[in-house]
């Protein structure tokens, strides 16, 4: 059982970085729901908590303390950027283990396509920073910097499909690098099937560790007149 600590950036007394109307942890908060909703919809072998389940106000080092006292398995700690700049950028810790630069692949790839299904966004990199939940937690710990609260981003933080977007991509990065299995009636990744009568199945024929023999499969099939993917 995979344990995930998240980190809404911000709350209580704290709003985080304010512009345009917004508010960093009001973002932050949702950006975490909708990623917790996801993974439970979607996928098992996990248990997921989560630093404020209300508008709560904590400090940094209590924040990596619980995911330490829980034992977590990954933290990701979820944020708004400000500074009139534009696009995404994703922190680990200067010290950050293999684990840790693995997780931060992953979810930076999930993200960036995600947003990039709204509209160009700028990849400003995957960064290190001494940040403190990044450098006192004891697991694979990425922060995000999700767009500019303070600059022409801010238009696409009030569309609730965006957040919604990023919160999903958030949930996918990690259930790749945990391994979670999918439930049996889940569709989280994006369809890359035929869709004839609005309807869409989805039939898995092999599972390998091996890629030359996925491919192998692959060929196969399609020499048969079926549309293959690997995943
Ligand atoms: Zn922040």
């Amino acid at each position: 059982m995979s344990k995930i600590y998240w980190d809404k950036g911000h709350g209580g007394d704290d709003p985080g970085a304010v512009a345009n109307g917004l508010q960093e942890k009001n973002l932050t908060h949702k950006i975490v729901e909708y990623a917790m909703v996801y993974l439970e919809a979607n996928y098992t072998g996990f248990e997921q908590r989560v630093t404020r389940t209300g508008d709560q106000t904590l400090t940094l080092s209590q924040r990596a303390d619980m995911a330490n006292a829980w034992g977590a398995d990954v933290f990701v700690s979820v944020h708004i950027n400000a500074g009139k700049g534009t696009g995404f950028e994703s922190y680990v810790h200067p010290n950050a283990s293999p684990q840790s630069i693995a997780l931060q692949n992953v979810l930076h790839g999930e993200i960036l396509s995600a947003m990039r299904g709204f509209e160009a966004i700028i990849d400003r990199g995957k960064k290190r920073a001494n940040y403190a939940v990044l450098r006192e937690t004891r697991m694979p710990a990425v922060l995000t910097e999700n767009l500019f609260i303070d600059s022409n981003d801010a238009k696409l933080l009030k569309n609730e499909a965006f957040l919604k977007a990023v919160g999903e991509a958030h949930a996918r990065g990690i259930a790749k690098f945990l391994g979670l299995p999918q439930k049996a009636n889940s569709a989280p990744s994006q369809p890359q099937q035929k869709v004839s009568d609005g309807k869409l199945y989805r039939v898995q024929v092999g599972a390998f560790a091996d890629r030359k023999n996925a491919e192998r499969l692959a060929e196969e099939l399609k020499k048969k007149g079926y549309d293959a993917i690997i995943v």
